[in-house]
């Protein structure tokens, strides 16, 4: 009989491996205890018969067991032999399953936390279906929505950092890296790291009211205190409806001197254009000022329809597209309070109404979005997402309108959402994309929370 043997323990769940390769509790010194020892020792209970065993204390932090063992043994017919033994126990620490499965967060070496600290994160939103579109998620192993952004985890650094510059290409973001030892090998000095890269998106979005504080406008070319966003991508563009002026912000500008939006398109009020004046102001500079036509509206505001006849002039960049008789959104100053003073104004007296865009006739037929069929399952995930985002584009218009519709239809879209990317997901589970699938989980969660916030 050997009289030393290996025991085996969970290192992090300090559950003991039993012979047959469960894992179970058992304290020390306990019968349990004792039973996987007795059943770990070889050669007990053919000839050789147990009277008694027992523990000898040792060290609780050693990692060591004794056992006292009595056996007995029928020497000759009558004659039996007892003896005491000793067994030296070692133990050896392995990782249970579970435990293994619990740690499997260390598979990745990057990741890249995506945040955009704003009321809407519409930007965000943009983001994935551009990560969608460009297939930047390919080598994404994991992702997690969090609640001001997602968390993506790559297995390669490089991968993480191309991620971040596609990010960079495409949003005005500032980012910083941190890394935290994982393991260390003191025998070969080997380290290993996992890496967390920080990237904060502008919470600037797209049809948002900015407040450029004093500094910030001179900086810029002696703007004036309010601007809208025309658009919002590796740069911002920054148009002030008085006087069509339109200006782009890169992105190290805009961290050096960070501004915030005072107003968000849920606050916008509907008007009807009863008269229009093209205005023989210069044109705003900037690539994507060609849409930016300046022009004098005469405005109704929709609710004062049938009680007063109120109307106002206001001056917009809106000439190429506003028409008589159309909807058109804008930030009523007269009603919304955006919490500055005369002073932080500078002075100069913002329009009363801060015309943003055009609203789109509501739709007559809901169109059933439906998998386009023989695309591959990546391009369907990018039709699925462009109908739940609203896209960043100058020229052509979304295929659903934004804020502008009644709440059953969002509704109604939103239920339509739901079931193109759960059969989506029922196709992609059936092929075993599992990265994929839990992609379009995140969305789906995320799409449900964009719609509730909408
Ligand atoms: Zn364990």
């Amino acid at each position: 009989m050997s009289r030393t043997r290996g025991m085996h323990r969970c290192g992090t769940c300090r559950r003991w491996l039993r012979p047959g390769g469960t894992y179970t509790v058992a304290e020390n010194e306990s019968r349990e205890l004792l039973g996987i020892c007795l059943k770990s020792i070889k050669g007990i209970g053919k000839d050789v018969q147990l009277a008694n065993a027992s523990f000898i204390w040792t060290e609780p932090h050693s990692k060591e067991l004794k056992v006292k063992l009595e056996l007995q043994q029928e020497a000759l017919v009558g004659v039996v032999v007892r003896q005491t033994v000793i067994v030296e126990l070692r133990v050896n620490n392995l990782q249970c399953d579970e435990c293994k499965k619990s740690y499997t967060k260390h598979t990745w070496d990057s990741s890249v936390q995506v945040r955009q600290r704003s009321e809407h994160r519409r930007t965000l939103m943009m983001l994935e279906q551009l990560i969608l579109k460009h297939k930047a998620h390919t080598k994404l192993i994991q992702l997690t929505p969090t609640k001001e952004g997602l968390d993506f985890f790559f297995s390669k650094e490089r991968d993480a950092q191309d991620f971040v510059s596609f990010l960079k290409n495409w949003a005005v973001v500032k980012h910083h890296e941190s890394k935290h030892l994982v393991s260390h090998n003191a025998q070969n000095t080997t380290y290993r790291f996992k890496r967390t890269t920080c990237v904060e998106v502008c919470p600037i979005c797209r049809d948002d009211l900015v407040f450029l504080p004093k500094k910030t406008a001179q900086a810029l070319g002696g703007l004036p205190p309010l601007m809208l966003c025309l658009k919002a991508s590796s740069q911002l563009c920054l148009v002030d409806p008085a006087s069509s002026r339109c200006v782009e912000v890169a992105s190290a500008e805009y961290w050096r001197k960070p501004f915030q939006s005072v107003s968000i398109p849920s606050k916008l009020t509907e008007f009807i254009v009863l008269d229009i004046e093209e205005s023989d102001l210069a044109r705003g500079r900037g690539g994507s000022a060609a849409s930016v036509q300046p022009c004098e509206v005469e405005i109704a505001r929709i609710a004062d329809f049938g009680h007063n006849d109120e109307r106002l002039t206001v001056r917009c960049h809106l000439g190429a597209i506003l028409h008589v008789g159309d909807s058109v959104l804008g930030y009523d100053l007269r009603s919304l309070h955006l919490g500055m003073d005369e002073d932080e104004l500078g002075g100069v007296p913002p329009l009363e109404v801060y015309l943003v865009k055009k609203k789109r006739p509501e739709r007559t037929k809901k169109k059933k979005p439906h998998p386009k069929r023989g695309k591959g399952v990546l391009s369907t995930a990018a039709s699925v997402q462009s109908s739940f985002l609203e896209p960043d584009r100058e020229d052509k218009q979304p295929t659903m309108p934004a804020e502008d519709e009644h709440p059953e239809d969002m509704e109604d879209e939103a239920a339509e959402m739901k079931a193109a990317a759960e059969a989506l997901l029922t196709q992609l589970g059936a092929s075993g994309t599992f990265r994929l699938a839990s992609l379009c989980h995140a969305w789906l969660d995320l799409g449900a929370s964009f719609q509730i916030r909408r």
